[in-house]
């Protein structure tokens, strides 16, 4: 598959100096949870910007990049800092998800909107597939980097989704948590190997599936051996609840 190529968005908003592509926002109109990971359960609002530097054939979120099935100028449009702070502020939802894609493509106008959302007493967690390093202004207090590096069982070649200088700045922040995909034991073998040259932890395994079904059955194939290795385990709370409806 080639590299998502750069692609003209709609304009929604006249701030252009400080919007990002953004592919939806939700949580508000119906209200959802952190699906995965350490806030695994806890209320949260979506920001979901547009645009991937990976091309993973098992992507679930392809409508941010594939543009041989998606049509971008559906799929995404500009939105201003100011519009998705007051967006996030008209909620009593403490946390907010910056996801994707990946969010760290657009990382610097993404430094005023952490300051826009913990001004208004939220607190961040990205979502990123850890090949870009944060910049320095958001590795501040209140924000938390769920780092899920693509293995190659997922369909991407690791040469491109393992980006050892990267790993290490998230390992060294002490603001990340490593989430990896596994489909199989295999994959536990994989991201050991990881956790240990880069000095990954704390280490979340999260069985692949996109159905209630896919996740518990390679959930009972995992468990054991991500028990055994005391690493931390999740689900996919907003699958097993609300299959696979987009916005939830
Ligand atoms: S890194 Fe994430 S968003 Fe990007 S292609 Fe892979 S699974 Fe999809």
């Amino acid at each position: 598959m080639t590299a998502p190529r750069p692609v003209p968005v709609a304009r929604s908003t006249s701030d252009g100096a400080f919007s990002l592509i953004v592919a939806e926002c939700f949580g508000i109109v119906t209200p959802t949870f952190q699906g995965e990971g350490p806030s695994c359960g806890h209320p949260a609002l979506f920001i979901r910007l547009s645009r991937c530097n990976l091309t993973c054939t098992r992507c679930d979120t392809k409508y941010t990049w594939d543009w041989s099935q998606y049509d971008p100028a559906t799929e995404s449009s500009r939105r201003s800092v100011t519009d998705l702070v007051a967006w996030a502020a008209s909620s009593p939802v403490e946390l907010v998800v910056i996801t994707g894609g990946e969010p760290l493509i657009q990382q610097r106008k993404l430094v005023p909107l952490v300051q826009g959302l913990l001004a208004a007493g939220k607190r961040i967690e990205f979502e990123t597939n850890g090949t870009i390093a944060p910049e320095p202004a958001l590795l501040v207090d209140g924000v938390r980097f769920n780092v899920s590096p693509k293995l190659a069982s997922f369909g991407v070649e690791e040469a491109k989704s393992i980006v050892p200088a990267a790993l290490e700045v998230f390992a060294a922040s002490g603001q990340a948590a490593f989430k990896f995909v596994a489909s199989t034991v295999a994959d536990l073998d994989r991201t050991a190997e990881l956790a240990s040259a880069y000095g990954l932890a704390p280490v979340w395994v999260m069985p692949e599936g996109t159905t209630a079904e896919a996740i518990t059955a390679t959930a009972r194939i995992l468990a054991e051996a991500v028990a055994a290795r005391h690493w931390h385990f999740t689900t996919r709370l907003h699958v097993l609840a609300f299959g696979e409806a987009r916005g939830r």
